[in-house]
C-alpha cells in the first residue's frame, strides 16, 4: 500500500531541494509550495453540466521548491520523467505585450499556462524543482495539482489578493489553453479549497463549496489503480461534453443541472438514443451527488455506498466511460462485506477506483481485489488533506 502519509511531503521536500542545489548552483531554494492531487467520491461528469461533485483532497502531492532570479528568466526542472520529453525547460518571462504559448515539452504547457494567466504582476525571473507523488495520468489530477502548484509558487513571488476561487479559475484555464484540456472546474478547486477531515461539495453553477466532515476512524477510503489507460481516440471527453449540451439544448435549458429526468423522458423521442443516455448519466448523477452528500453528512455509510455503485452503473453503462478492468476493480470490492460502496472515479478508460469501506476489512479488500483482478493494481489508503500549502524552509 502506498501514500496517505503526511510524512511523504517531507520526503518530497527534501528530495526537491536535493535537486535544485544539484541543478541550481549548489544553493538553497527559498520557496516551498505544495498543492495535493485528489479523489472525487461521487458526481462524475457533472462539473461540466454546472452539476454538483464531492471531492476530497489526497496525501499526494505536487511539490515545488524555488527562487526569484533577476535576469527574467524562468528555468524549470521536474523531477518527474514525462514519457520521451526534456524535464528541463527554460524561457523568458512574458514582458507587457508578448505571450507564453504552449509548445515543448508538453508537461510545461500547464505551468506556463498558469505564468501566462497569473493575476498579479510583473513577475520576476525563477529558478524551480518540481517533485511529486501523484501518479501522472492515473485520474487523481496530476495535472490540477501542478496548476495548483505553480500559482501557489508564483503568489510566493508577486503577491496576488489571494481570492480562492480566482486562483482555481486561472488554473482551469491554463489547462484549458495551454494543455488544450477543457476540463471542469472540480480538480482545481478542490486542490486549493480542500480542508483536512472533509470532503467538499462544489456546486459547479454557482461556484459555491460546503465542507463536509469525513472523519471517521471506522472508515477508510481506498484508492485503486487499475494501472491501465485506454486512449481510444482521445475525443471522449469533448464528445461526451458536447452530447451533454446537445441535450440540454434539445430540452431548452441552459445546462442539465435545470433539467429533470421528467423533461428527459418528455422529450426523449428528440434526440438520438445515445445522447439521451448521456443526458440521463448527468441529470441522473447531479442528484445522485447531493444526495451522497446528505448521507455522508448523516454517516449513512451504507446509503452513500449505495449512491456510489449506482453511480458506477451509470458510467458503465449510461455514459460509457468505464472499461472491464474499472469493472472488474469495482466487483471484486463489492464481494467482501464490510465494503459499502466502489465506483470508477475520474474521467474514466482507465485510472482509479474509490472505494469506501469499514477499516477492519481493509486487508481483506486488498487481498481479494489482488486474487480477483486480471491485471496488477496498486492501492492507496488516504485520508482527506488540505489543499494547497506554503511551506517554511529551515
Ligand atoms: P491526471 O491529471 O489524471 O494525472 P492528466 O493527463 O490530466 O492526468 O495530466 C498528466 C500530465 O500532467 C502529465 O502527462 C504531465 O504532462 C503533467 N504533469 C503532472 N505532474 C507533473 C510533474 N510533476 N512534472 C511534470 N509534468 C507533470
Ligand atoms: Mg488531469
Amino acid at each position: 500500500m502506498e501514500g496517505g502519509r503526511e510524512s511523504d511531503l517531507g520526503q518530497l521536500l527534501a528530495a526537491a531541494r536535493g535537486v535544485y542545489k544539484t541543478a541550481f548552483g549548489g544553493v538553497d531554494p527559498v520557496i516551498a509550495v505544495s498543492a495535493p492531487g485528489r479523489v472525487n467520491l461521487i458526481g462524475e461528469h457533472t462539473d461540466y453540466n454546472q452539476g454538483f461533485v464531492l471531492p476530497m483532497a489526497l496525501q499526494m502531492w505536487t511539490v515545488m521548491v524555488g527562487s526569484p532570479r533577476q535576469d527574467g528568466i524562468i528555468s524549470i526542472v521536474t523531477t518527474v520523467e514525462v514519457a520521451e520529453e526534456s524535464q528541463r525547460v527554460q524561457f523568458p518571462v512574458p514582458v507587457e505585450g508578448g505571450a507564453l504559448k504552449p509548445g515543448e515539452p508538453r508537461w510545461a504547457n500547464y505551468v506556463k499556462g498558469v505564468i501566462q494567466h497569473y493575476r498579479a504582476g510583473p513577475l520576476p525571473g525563477f529558478n524551480v524543482v518540481i517533485a511529486s507523488n501523484v501518479p501522472l495520468g492515473g485520474g487523481l489530477s496530476s495535472s490540477a495539482s501542478l496548476e495548483v502548484a505553480t500559482y501557489t509558487f508564483l503568489q510566493q513571488l508577486c503577491p496576488d489578493d489571494e481570492d480562492p476561487v480566482a486562483k482555481a479559475l486561472v488554473c482551469q484555464k491554463a489547462e484549458h489553453t495551454f494543455a488544450m484540456m477543457p476540463c471542469g472546474i472540480m480538480d482545481q478547486f478542490i486542490s486549493v479549497m480542500g480542508k483536512e477531515g472533509h470532503a467538499l461539495l462544489i456546486d459547479c453553477r454557482s461556484l459555491e463549496t460546503c465542507l463536509v466532515p469525513l472523519t471517521d476512524p471506522n472508515l477508510v477510503v481506498l484508492i485503486t489503480n487499475s494501472n491501465v489507460r485506454h486512449t481510444l481516440t482521445g475525443s471522449e471527453y469533448p464528445t461526451r461534453r458536447r452530447q451533454c449540451e446537445e441535450a440540454a439544448k434539445v430540452l431548452g435549458k441552459p445546462s442539465l443541472r435545470e433539467a429533470s429526468m421528467a423533461d428527459l423522458e418528455a422529450s426523449k423521442s428528440l434526440m438520438s438514443g445515445e445522447v439521451y443516455k448521456r443526458a440521463r448519466h448527468a441529470i441522473g448523477e447531479i442528484e445522485r451527488t447531493t444526495r451522497a452528500a446528505e448521507a455522508l453528512q448523516s454517516r449513512e455509510y451504507e446509503r452513500f455506498g449505495q449512491l456510489m455503485v449506482e453511480s458506477h452503473n451509470s458510467l458503465r453503462d449510461d455514459y460509457e466511460v468505464s472499461c472491464p478492468e474499472l469493472d472488474e476493480l469495482v466487483s471484486a470490492a463489492l464481494e467482501v462485506p464490510g465494503v459499502y460502496g466502489s465506483r470508477m472515479t475520474g474521467g474514466g478508460f482507465g485510472g482509479c477506483t474509490v472505494t469506501l469501506l469499514e477499516s477492519r476489512v481493509a486487508e481483506k479488500v486488498l487481498a481479494h481485489i489482488k486474487d480477483k483482478y486480471s491485471k496488477t493494481a496498486t492501492f492507496y489508503s488516504t485520508k482527506p488533506s488540505d489543499g494547497a500549502k506554503v511551506h517554511h524552509l529551515p
